[in-house]
Order: C-alpha cells, then structure tokens, then sequence
C-alpha cells in the first residue's frame, strides 16, 4: 500500500473506532437520564479499552461537579492511583463545559472525542477553548462533531419531553385549583 492510502484506512479505522465509542457513551447518557439526570455519558479509554465510564449525576449528588466527565476522571484516577491519566481518550456526548475541560488539562488526558457542540457552555471551542489553549502547559488534541446529531437529539429529546412534563403538571394543577 502507498502511504497516503495506509494513511487514510488508519483514519477511516480510527473514525469507525471513534463511533463505536461514542455509543457506548450514549448508553451512559441513557443510564444519567433512567435517573432523572440530563443525558451525558462519557469514557476513557487507553489502548483500545475502556478503563472507565461516568455519567451525569448533577441532581442526583446534589453536585455541580457531578458531570460524565468528572465522574469518569474520578474513577480513572481511583483505578491507575495517579491524577495523570496520560495516553488517554476521553470520549463524550456533549463537548465539555469550563470545569471538565480544566479536569481534562490537569489530567493530562491526550485526546477528548466529543459529539454535541454545546453553544451555551461549550469550552472546547465553542463558548471558549481551555483545551487547545497554548498558555496552558497541556493541550489535548480535539476530534469533535462524531455521531453529533445523534447525541444532540438525545438531549434534544430529553428537554422536549421534560418540558411537556412540566405543561403537563401545571395544567394539572390549574385544574385542580378550578
Ligand atoms: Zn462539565
């Protein structure tokens, strides 16, 4: 094979990889939101494999930090006893907000993978950048937009249904109060 092809069947395995990863974290996100949560999953997988999962767990912990992505840096930390997770890739549903993106550098973690862009509190490069930010000692490399449409109608849906939930109740309780 000449090398620009080798290179683009490595691309196309890592981008079939990457997909392959990224529902499993849209089946944690489906676990946050079994629970009531706002549906983000996340994972971190080191030389192929999963060595850890989170989800969002906000509401439940009664905890702003409970986010996928901090709960998956936890657990990861736990399992190799050390805070550096280095030669990782953090793969999650929503691009990360300003905190988990803080995490991510500290971390060290090499690579985030995320779906959904988040416009509203997006720190990989929507709202703001900490993660390619070269003032910072640490940046990761980015790969975002996989399965996007998928997992921003899993959250799309989440609030759609909640927010006819919410009708729902304050039509119920007018009419009690008729
Ligand atoms: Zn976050």
């Amino acid at each position: 094979m000449s090398k620009s092809i080798e290179n683009r069947v490595s691309l196309e395995q890592q981008a079939a990889k990457d997909e392959a990863f990224m529902r499993q974290a849209m089946a944690l996100a489906a676990q946050a939101e079994l629970q009531g949560e706002v549906p983000v999953g996340a994972l971190l997988v080191k030389d192929d494999r999963v060595i850890a999962t989170g989800y969002n767990l906000s509401i439940c912990r009664h905890d702003a930090s409970a986010h996928a992505e901090m709960e998956c840096i936890r657990a990861a930390g736990q399992l190799v006893e050390n805070y550096r997770l280095l030669d990782t890739t953090l793969y999650v549903t929503l691009e990360p907000c300003a905190m988990c993106a803080g995490a991510m550098v500290h971390a060290r973690i090499g690579r985030l993978v995320y779906g959904a862009d988040d416009l509203k509190t997006g720190a990989a490069g929507s709202v703001m950048d900490l993660v390619r930010n070269s003032a910072f000692n640490h940046q990761l490399e980015v790969t975002s937009g996989v399965l996007a449409g998928e997992c921003g109608e899993q959250l799309s849906a989440f609030f759609r249904r909640r927010r006819q939930e919410k009708k729902a109740l304050k039509m119920a309780e007018k009419k009690q109060g008729q």
